[in-house]
This record gives structure tokens, sequence and C-alpha cells, in this order.
């Protein structure tokens, strides 16, 4: 009987929920000394407007770069 009990507490666990709010942890940044921002989106305008290499860190590296979300993919 304890045994029973162990069974379907094991079996009441929920499953780990999936937030999709950040994709994997990682952003896109441009290189460049003037860029500021980071991106969600590879293909982003703001980062085609990159003249150095583009790159991608994770969340918290650039922000330790001191970068800020980008208005263009960040703005819903
Ligand atoms: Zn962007």
């Amino acid at each position: 009987m304890k045994y029973l009990l162990i069974l379907l507490f094991l079996i009441n666990i929920p499953a780990p929920s999936s937030t999709n709010l950040v994709s994997d942890g990682y952003v896109w940044i441009c290189t460049g000394k003037a860029a500021y921002s980071y991106h969600n989106n590879r293909n982003c305008s703001g980062l085609n407007r990159c003249k150095a290499s583009i790159k991608k860190v994770t969340l918290e590296k650039a922000l330790s770069m001191k970068r800020t979300a980008c208005d263009i993919c960040y703005k819903n």
C-alpha cells in the first residue's frame, strides 16, 4: 500500500513549464562601435545597418555590454 502511494506521488509531478518568451537565451548584436542594442532576430533591419560583424551572444553578455533591447524587434 505504501508503495502504491509513492507511485501516485511520482506520477503527479508536474511537467516542466515551457516558456517561449526568451527564445533560447541568445540575442544578436552588431560588434560595431556605434551599435548600442541587441536583437532577437538575425534579420532585423537594425542589424542590416551593421557595418561590423554580427555576433550571437547570450542575453546576459549583451546586457553586460550595456546593450539595450532593439526598438524594432522588441516593440510588441
Ligand atoms: Zn532589432
